[in-house]
């Protein structure tokens, strides 16, 4: 069996830094992710809140940080999903689908996915106008009319990315304000394709081969009507991917993240979590590269021992 210092399950922005700061280290280190590298931060159309880059694309910087990582010195297998993990002694397995790995410690960076709406119409017409991702699917609706969903960060973020592509955006919130950043806020107004449909739900989508029309209901006037629509964007939330960790015993709160103290351990000892699988409040690229350092230098500390490290 393979036998690493590290492994870490997940190589998004928080796998990433961990694996960059594992080899720094001096650890034998292996990221392993189940897609391409690159997490979620790829899915991004921009990203303007990382410092040192005012301006970039969340493709690109996921690209910079992924060959950055290699070049670094860690191994990477990308499309090898964890199976299963036994994290009971000292010596950690981690069952992957190409291989089985031993391992001293582990940080758990498998990040969130998309959460969906539940209501008729989205799972069948997934891939032929319900999206999750802005980016990846935005240019198919050129001089279309869409429908964003959501009222966070993501949901504006691809609103304003998408109304510069698409003839019409029109946001469905079932609130009357939104918990996205002031800035994207203030974005909204600089457009004139963009109109916001406050305490409004999904309650269905339609369409046969395509999305056609969405059902929406007003939770305030109880008014119901359909829209004439083409696509839907689907943004709100994400829920953590921690099943595995969970079912090896790995501590999460109520709403599935993993619980961490504040340099990333686990109620297990040598197994750390890190990014957005965490409840940690914040979740943004930048506090998932510094969970995912600080996980990796806990790691070294747990492995190596040295003089300042602390159980
Ligand atoms: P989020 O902040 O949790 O917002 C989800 C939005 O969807 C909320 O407005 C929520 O409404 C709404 N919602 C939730 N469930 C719904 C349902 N079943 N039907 C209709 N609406 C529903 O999620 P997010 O925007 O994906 O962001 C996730 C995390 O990543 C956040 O911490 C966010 O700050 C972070 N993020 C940061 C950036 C950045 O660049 N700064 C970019 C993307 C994401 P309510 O408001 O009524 O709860």
């Amino acid at each position: 069996m393979e036998s690493w210092d590290l492994i870490i399950i997940g190589a998004g922005a928080a796998g990433l830094s961990a694996g960059i700061y594992g080899v720094r280290s001096g650890l034998k280190t292996l990221v392993l992710d189940e897609k391409t590298a690159g997490g979620t931060t790829a899915d991004a159309p921009l990203v303007e809140n990382y410092p040192g880059f005012a301006n970039i694309g969340g493709m690109e910087l996921a690209e910079k940080m992924v060959s950055h990582c290699k070049s670094a010195g860690v191994s990477i297998h990308e499309f090898e999903n964890v199976i299963s993990l036994d994290l009971g002694s000292e010596k950690k397995t981690v069952k992957a689908s190409k291989a089985t790995y031993e391992t001293k410690t582990v940080v758990i960076a498998s990040g969130a996915h998309y959460r969906e709406l539940n209501v008729p119409g989205e799972k069948e017409l997934r891939g032929r106008g319900v999206s999750y991702c802005g980016i990846c699917d935005g240019p198919l609706f050129k001089g279309k009319r869409v429908l964003v969903v959501g009222g966070g960060n993501s949901a504006l973020i691809t609103t304003l990315y998408l109304a510069d592509l698409v003839s019409e955006v029109k946001v469905a919130h079932r609130r009357d304000a939104f918990r996205a950043e002031e800035a994207l806020v203030n974005g909204l107004k600089e457009k004139s394709n963009i109109e916001i449909l406050w305490n409004t739900g999904v309650k269905e989508i339609r369409g046969e081969k395509l999305v056609n029309k969405a059902v929406l209901h007003n939770n305030k006037t109880g008014e119901t009507r359909e829209l004439q629509i083409d696509g839907v964007f689907v943004q709100v939330g994400e829920d953590p991917n921690s099943q595995l960790a969970k079912q090896a015993g790995v501590s999460v709160d109520g709403d599935g993240y993993i619980m961490v103290d504040t340099v990333q351990r686990t109620n297990i000892a040598g197994v750390y979590a890190a990014g957005d699988v965490t409840n940690h409040p914040v979740k943004q690229v930048g506090t998932a590269v510094g969970q995912g350092i600080t996980a990796a230098l806990s790691a070294y500390g747990y492995i190596r021992r040295p003089y300042y490290h602390k159980e």
